[in-house]
């Protein structure tokens, strides 16, 4: 038996052409472009010459994520090496990996088998530094709040209402929370404090919104940090600090450059969560593509009803454009699973399960349809897939006048997505007919009752006491016409994560509302939302280790 290489051998192995290369290819002069290394760049983008920002967008969403993996990334980069070998002037956006899911479970978030993006082990690890400035403006803002109160509090700020947390990039659940202040006069004020991971900090949401600096810093004055005795709102604008938090974030702000292993160039910037944030790249990285490419292939966090309804909901909206095309990763493990099989048993032929799974497909095809977009379903082949199951996936898409390619991306790299790059490129050429789920000015509840029914197929939406108390606050403010983002599972439709499959007509209950003004939307939090998580029983952290030669071993 043919013991498969691992994506860090595949990796490894891979010939890289000099960042400069990739950059002159991509049409980024040699003042825009700073290298990291030889083979990592950031653009400067105040340099790059004044184009249209034109570009289609072709946005990669998935099924419900299952422990079975669907690859959204790998097919995400595979098909933007496609688009480059039938010509089409491709670059491809992705979020950057974060530390805490590569220590823990994931392993490595750069795509699979031959289709990476490169260099693969230091997209993984401290990527260019990016997370670390991130992590520092959050954590510098959380010290310049506790010695506010140290120093006398003449804002007055509630101890006790203080909603800013610090931040680490590492699943570290023991920090969730914690005292601090805590030893007598002279280490400031007692209070109560916690840890999230620092993708989950709203200056990671921000950083991925912002069209410049100057929006930059008037985004993170916005944020709300706590609230007074009086229980009024204190801003970082009311601190004085969103000059020194911009300043640390100045150079993570420029999208960084590297490339797939067919030598696409690669946009690798930001990666907010996509439950209580909006789960994609950095807007100023895709913008940058569109203005240098004609096509920018970009991904959404886990399925359609979160990603890719935060793509089209707060991401393209504040960005002023729409996805040209969707494509919805799938697999025949996945749908097994969502059809009520068990992960150990994926790898046994099962039609009759996978035609159980089948509605969750077509959940997510309805999803995209009602933004007024015909889906592409991609069909990511697994070794382990049978003839008679495939054809399964793509008669039933037949059928039903579905667009669908079958993808090896991952034993193939490009050419195993050339029939996925077709369709793309002929959805791309249609007449687009995108609208929004509903209008910003529209009062909360209407926008999350839009989103329950259309996009989760709720039939009701309850709020809690203390999301009523929120929504009482929020309107008071004024605050009530941002977009929404909905924290709930990935794993279900439903805010129940064992609702697998295509449930309907289930309520759902919102639990409090959390105004993020910086990030300019309104998080409605439905279920136990994990913004700090844990490492699990095996971390992936303890497969890893380096060789003399400083080799890395055991990314995944
Ligand atoms: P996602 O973006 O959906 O989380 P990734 O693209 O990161 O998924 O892939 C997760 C893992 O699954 C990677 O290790 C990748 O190599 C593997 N993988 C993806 N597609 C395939 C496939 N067709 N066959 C085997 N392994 C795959």
């Amino acid at each position: 038996k043919i013991v498969p290489l691992t994506d860090l051998q595949i990796a490894s192995k891979a010939k890289m052409l000099p960042i400069w290369e990739i950059a002159k290819n991509a049409g980024i002069p040699e003042e825009a472009i700073e290298p990291y290394g030889r083979f990592k760049g950031k653009i400067d983008v105040t340099k790059l010459p004044k184009k249209a920002t034109n570009g289609k967008v072709v946005l990669v969403t998935a099924i419900s994520p299952t422990p079975a993996g669907e690859g959204k990334s790998t097919v995400t980069v595979g098909l933007s090496d496609a688009l480059t070998r039938l010509g089409e002037k491709t670059i491809v956006a992705l979020r950057e990996p974060s530390l805490g899911p590569v220590m823990g479970m994931k392993g490595g978030a750069t795509g699979g088998g031959y289709a990476q993006v490169l260099p693969m082990e230091e997209i993984n690890l401290h990527f260019n530094g990016d997370i670390h400035a991130i992590t520092t403006a959050n954590n510098a803002l959380s010290a310049l709040i506790d010695n506010h109160l140290h120093r006398g509090n003449d804002l007055k700020i509630d101890p006790r209402r203080i909603t800013w947390k610090r931040v680490l990039d590492m699943n570290d659940r023991a920090l969730r929370n914690i005292t601090i202040g805590l030893g007598g006069p002279a280490q400031g004020v007692p209070r109560e404090d916690g840890f999230d991971i620092t993708v989950a900090s709203e200056i990671m949401a921000i950083f991925c919104l912002a069209t410049d600096l100057d929006d930059l810093k008037e985004r993170i004055a916005r944020i709300v940090v706590g609230y007074t005795y009086d229980k009024e709102a204190i801003t970082v604008r009311d601190l004085g600090a969103q000059g020194a938090l911009t300043l640390l974030l100045k150079e993570a702000f420029k999208p960084n450059l590297v490339q797939t292993m067919e030598g696409t160039p690669a946009l690798i910037h930001g990666g907010p969560f996509a439950n209580i944030a909006h789960g994609c790249n950095s807007l100023i990285a895709t913008n940058t593509a569109r203005s240098l490419a004609d096509i920018v292939v970009t991904e959404a966090g886990f399925g359609s009803d979160l990603g890719a309804e935060k793509f089209m909901n707060i991401k393209a909206r504040h960005g002023g454009f729409s996805p040209d095309a969707v494509v919805i990763v799938t697999t025949v493990r996945a749908l097994k699973m969502n059809g009520g099989i068990l992960k150990e048993n994926l790898s046994e032929e099962n039609t009759e399960a996978l035609v159980l799974g089948l509605p969750n497909l077509e959940r997510h095809i309805h999803i995209i349809k009602e933004f007024g977009i015909e889906p592409i379903v991609a069909l990511n082949r697994f070794v382990t897939d049978s003839q008679a199951e495939l054809d399964v996936i793509l008669t039933w898409c037949k059928e039903n006048n579905i667009a669908v390619a079958l993808t090896n991306v991952w034993e193939e790299g490009g050419q195993g997505g050339i029939a996925l790059g077709k369709e793309v490129i002929s959805q791309l050429n249609r007449t687009k007919n995108f609208a929004h789920l509903y209008n910003v000015n529209d009062t909360v509840e209407n926008k999350v009752k839009t989103i329950a029914e259309r996009v989760y197929g709720a039939n009701e939406v309850i709020y809690t006491d203390k999301a009523l108390k929120d929504l009482a606050e929020i309107n008071r403010y004024g605050w009530d016409v941002l977009p929404i983002c909905i924290a709930k599972t990935q794993y279900s439709f439903s805010d129940d994560p064992k609702l697998l499959g295509s449930p309907k007509g289930f309520p759902i209950t919102v639990r409090e509302i959390i105004p993020k003004l910086g990030a300019g939307f309104l998080v409605c939090l439905t279920g136990d939302i994990m913004t700090m998580p844990g490492l699990p029983k095996h971390p992936a952290a303890l497969n890893m280790d380096v060789d003399k030669d400083g080799n890395a071993m055991g990314l995944i």
